[in-house]
């Protein structure tokens, strides 16, 4: 954790979720999420935004969207805006997942652009990188994430309080997930961009940790220098599994 930051827990809910199943998770979510020390966040899919921030109104949890388009509006069928996010509710925005990368063919170029049109949205943008495996076995993961760095991140991301999710592709969903001491360097080469690329900002801006997060490894995951909180997914959407990770923050 860094010293003076508000770690924050996130759950990525991914495309699960119908109406009463996750109206039911993110009630149970607020329930048990009051008076931590942690920032909670739950990300439904687009269509539950609306209806889960209003049953979680005023309570100690953010709901935040998946994605958004790079337009404010326009003939893009299918697509989100960011404005409409925030008219549904919602304070925060993952962008750049690496199964959007990996499904929508999404660039470092797209995902900046989004996260441009979060910022000007009033959302917080999370912005998510992290390298495939095969880029860790031959030693270049914090290259490949220092050119993601570089190539997503907005100017203003650090004016708005933007939020990094270091996410190795090969962690997601697989119950793997890199050593500590592989965690502490990238966060640490992470944070000293950060700093470089945001001076006013950088030393506070929230750097999560995502992969396979869960209650057995979070308080380790949670305690590594520069990891101010974990973005979640298999995990997320068991109410008492979030709220443990929550709970270690
Ligand atoms: P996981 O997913 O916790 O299921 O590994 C994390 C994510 O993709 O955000």
């Amino acid at each position: 954790m860094t010293p003076g930051v508000r770690p924050l827990i996130a759950g990525n809910w991914k495309m699960h979720g119908l109406s009463a199943d996750g109206l039911a998770l993110a009630r149970a979510v607020a329930a048990g999420g009051a008076g931590l020390g942690a920032e909670l966040l739950v990300c439904p899919p687009a269509t539950l935004v609306a209806a889960v921030a209003s049953a979680m109104a005023d309570g100690p949890v953010a709901v935040g969207g998946q994605d958004c388009h790079a337009a404010a509006k326009g003939a893009h069928t299918g697509d989100i805006a960011a404005p409409m996010l925030a008219d549904a509710g919602a304070r925060f925005v993952i962008l750049g997942h690496s199964e959007r990368r990996a499904d929508h063919a999404e660039s470092d170029a797209v995902v900046r652009a989004k996260a441009e049109a979060a910022i000007a949205a009033g959302l917080t943008p999370i912005v998510c990188v992290g390298e495939p495996e095969a880029d860790r076995l031959a030693g270049r993961a914090e290259d490949v994430v220092a050119a993601q760095l570089a190539g997503s991140l907005p100017e203003g991301f650090g004016a708005a309080g933007g939020v990094l999710a270091y996410e190795p592709v090969w962690a997601i969903g697989t119950g793997r997930t890199p050593t500590e001491a592989d965690i502490a360097a990238m966060h640490a080469m992470i944070r000293a961009r950060l700093v470089a690329a945001f001076p006013a900002q950088g030393a506070a801006l929230r750097v999560l940790y995502g992969g396979s997060v869960k209650p057995s490894n979070a308080v380790a995951i949670l305690a590594i220098p520069h990891v101010d909180g974990a973005l979640v997914g298999g995990a997320s959407l068991v109410a008492e599994d979030f709220l443990a990770i929550a709970r270690a923050a």
